[in-house]
């Protein structure tokens, strides 16, 4: 049975090395007990954090313990009567070919109503941030521009297209003219930055957003958020999700100049964690699932094959290689 451990804690970028593949025992089911195969991993930018020893809103991961993600997994024994052989689950879960679970906290999920990837991507807690982030905090208006940072990305691609159905004029920020372009033709942002080959991005934006920026739901921080921030209209909504430009930084990156646009223009600047919203997920739930079905919403999942290649998949979100989810099959 395969696992994979934390074999050091990165410095900086996370390297191969950092992970380690350990062989353990078959698990043995006990009384109450289900015995998990995993289907689908998710690898996701916030683990990095739990990789450092750095105190967060999770524990970080120890040195020479199994990793855990969320994950897609089929039962395959079970002991618990509120699991059959078959079913699907999701949770978080090891990174472990096969795991034993007492069936806490797995959520018994459907291959029928959705392809089961989407459990861990759109209809996981990809979509989740992307829904409650953006509409509990951006409070987004009919005709209000938003932009959108890491736009191709897993919860980026949501928020944006969760932007056109509430009725904004929405632009997007990628790091390929390739995900530019997808975000305008399939996932129908209005226009789309790459911030790689754009010297000026307080201008482009300016150019893009001639009534300026309402909302900004902002993935990655950084100088592409300082360019937003620049354009942020007064009583302006800004939602901090994530600053995967700064996860790899050995020290600490200077903080947003706040004078020029929180005070004057009177915004609001709110970080959030999505477990914030944990009771009301089933209302998130009823209406992704619900627009995904009216084909008002659609998803993009980077699914990379192999148990071996989870640390390699993880590696290259701070690549940008993915668009969209990027997903393990196992
Ligand atoms: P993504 O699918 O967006 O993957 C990461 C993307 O970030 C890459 O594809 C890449 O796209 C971009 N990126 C990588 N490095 C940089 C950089 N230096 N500067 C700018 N962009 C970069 O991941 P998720 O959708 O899962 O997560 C997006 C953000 O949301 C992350 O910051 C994550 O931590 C955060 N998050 C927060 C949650 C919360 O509860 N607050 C929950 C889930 C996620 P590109 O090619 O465009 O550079």
């Amino acid at each position: 049975n395969k696992t994979i451990t934390l074999n050091s804690r990165p410095v900086g970028k996370p390297q191969l090395s950092d992970f380690k593949f350990v062989e353990e025992e078959m698990p043995v089911l006990k009384e109450g007990e289900v015995i998990l195969k995993t289907k689908f991993v998710s690898v996701d930018p916030y683990l990095r954090g739990r990789m450092s020893d750095a105190k967060s809103y999770v524990p970080p991961f120890e040195l020479q313990k199994v990793i855990s993600s969320g994950v897609v997994a089929e039962v395959t024994e079970s002991q618990n009567e509120k699991f059959k052989v078959g079913d699907f689950v999701s949770g978080m879960l090891n990174w472990k070919e096969f795991q034993t679970s007492t069936g806490e906290n797995l959520l018994k999920i459907d291959d029928q109503i959705a392809p089961l990837s989407n459990y861990l991507g759109v209809l996981g807690m990809t979509g989740l941030t992307a829904y409650f982030g953006l509409t509990e905090i951006g409070k987004p208006q009919k005709g209000e521009t938003l932009v959108v940072s890491g736009a191709a990305g897993a919860v980026g691609s949501i928020v944006g297209q969760i932007g056109k159905i509430l009725g904004c004029r929405v632009i997007g920020i990628a790091g390929t003219d390739e995900k530019v372009e997808m975000l305008k033709s399939k996932f129908g942002f209005d226009e789309a930055i790459n911030y790689k080959t754009t010297s000026d991005m307080t201008t482009a934006i300016a150019e893009v957003c001639p009534d300026g920026v309402d909302v900004y739901f902002d993935n990655v921080g950084g100088t592409i958020s300082d360019s937003v921030h620049a354009n942020i209209n007064r009583l302006g909504r800004i939602i901090v999700c994530g600053a995967i430009s700064a996860y790899n930084d050995t020290s600490v990156p200077q903080g947003p100049r706040v004078e020029h646009f929180l005070i004057r223009k009177s915004a609001l600047m709110q970080g959030f964690i999505v477990g914030n919203y944990a009771e009301k997920f089933p209302e998130g739930m009823k209406h992704l699932s619900q627009w995904l079905s009216e084909g008002k919403l659609t998803y993009s999942e980077t699914i990379v094959e192999g148990f071996e290649n989870i640390p390699q998949a993880f590696i290259d979100l701070f690549e940008g290689k993915n668009k969209g989810k990027m997903i393990v099959k196992i």
